[in-house]
């Protein structure tokens, strides 16, 4: 009911946009009957309007479906990168890292130049 909520804004712009214009005929239609300038003035404008009051509804659906993709490429993205990182860390030993005490590059812990974390120090 709430999924795709971009892709249905988008819909309800462009079903506005369409109502908007057979409305203006209509009205135009029956203005008729006054005269034809108007007629033609109020079915162009009112077909315009119509088409130009969509672009703010059909945009503002362009720009929530494009933010959930971006959430969704954002998710791959980041699992990526986490499976990435574990594997580095699995399969190459060599992977290096800081200390967390005394900020040297090193592949494990117990580090091998202050030895932290080791129990007889703390
Ligand atoms: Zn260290």
């Amino acid at each position: 009911m709430f999924e795709n909520i971009g892709g249905k804004i988008k819909v309800l712009g462009k079903v506005m946009c369409v109502i908007g214009v057979i409305a203006s005929v209509i009205y135009g239609i029956i203005l008729l009957k006054i005269n034809v300038l108007t007629c033609i003035i109020v079915i162009i404008s009112g077909s315009l309007l119509s088409w130009v009051g969509s672009f703010f509804t059909v945009g503002f659906g362009e720009l929530i479906s494009n933010s959930e993709k971006e959430i969704n490429l954002l998710e791959v993205i980041k699992r990526n990168s986490a499976y990435r990182t574990f594997y580095y860390i699995k399969k190459d030993s060599t992977h290096l890292f800081r200390c967390d005490k005394c900020d040297s590059m090193i592949d494990e812990y117990p580090c091998k130049v202050c030895g932290y974390p080791e129990k007889s120090e703390e």
